[in-house]
């Protein structure tokens, strides 16, 4: 469904990103993990239409996303919750997420919307608990649940996650991680995972992709790549 075809980024003399092609599957969640400044929130800029590219074409379902604003791709089911997660601080936890959907209001009944809020809230029970509070005041990690149940709540075919696990507890990016597998396994949103966290990463993928310099270096299944030599040796630390 998406595909991307021998894509570059450059900025002004710098090249991110150097002829990378990816695809995600329907239902699929494809990690993308390498070192930092290899390319890969430059990348996931791109496929988003954040940035523009320079080489190669992103298509999703066939259809070739040139010219095509960020805001028209969020329309074709593609949202991306951005690494420094912007949620509205200044509202409550239910307009963020309220508006989330904005998209859906034209043309869907509200009832179909308070529907995918109830879906939001089984995922992230807090989420219910705090639905009044202001969001600026909620830890970090309520508020990289909200940033994700916001994303969420269009209904995404897609979903780009950058690095979720950033800035967090470990025990609270134990809960972020389950909450990634959870959606990963109801197979309705396809997801694409960029994180520092090889290990995580790969225990969720599908297959996955490692970056090196803005090229893809190794590609394979999660477990493969776990059980790569040249992973372990340079991504997977102890484990
Ligand atoms: P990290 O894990 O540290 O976030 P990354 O793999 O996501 O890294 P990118 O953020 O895509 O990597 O950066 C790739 C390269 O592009 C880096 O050398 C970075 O300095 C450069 N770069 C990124 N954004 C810009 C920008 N707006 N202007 C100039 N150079 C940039």
């Amino acid at each position: 469904m998406l595909k991307v075809d021998n894509v570059g980024v450059s900025y002004g003399g710098i090249k991110a990103v150097r002829g990378v092609s990816i695809e995600l599957k329907p239902g699929e969640l494809v990690s993308l993990i390498g070192s930092n400044g290899s390319g890969k929130t430059s990348l996931l800029r791109a496929i988003s239409g954040l940035v523009d590219i320079d080489q190669g074409s992103i298509s999703i379902d066939g259809k070739d996303l040139s010219g095509i604003s960020a805001h028209d791709r969020v329309k074709m089911g593609l949202a991306h919750c951005p690494e420094a997660r912007k949620i509205f601080g200044q509202q409550s936890v239910m307009d963020n997420l309220l508006l989330g959907a904005f998209l859906r209001f034209k043309k869907e009944k509200k009832s179909e919307i308070n529907q995918t809020i109830e879906e939001v809230f089984n995922i992230f029970p807090k989420l219910r608990d705090r639905q009044n509070q202001q969001a600026g005041t909620m830890s970090g990690g309520e508020q990289q649940m909200l940033a994700i149940g916001r994303a969420l709540m269009l209904k995404p075919k897609i979903l780009i996650l950058d690095e979720p696990s950033m800035g967090l507890a470990p025990v609270i990016i134990d809960e972020v991680f389950n909450v990634v597998g959870r959606i990963k396994e109801t197979r309705t949103t396809s997801i694409l995972l960029v994180e520092q966290l090889a290990y995580r990463a790969l225990q969720l993928a599908d297959r996955a992709y490692v970056l090196e310099q803005g090229v893809v270096r190794i590609e394979g299944t999660g477990k493969e790549l776990q059980d790569s030599p040249e992973v372990k040796s340079a991504y997977l630390g102890g484990h």
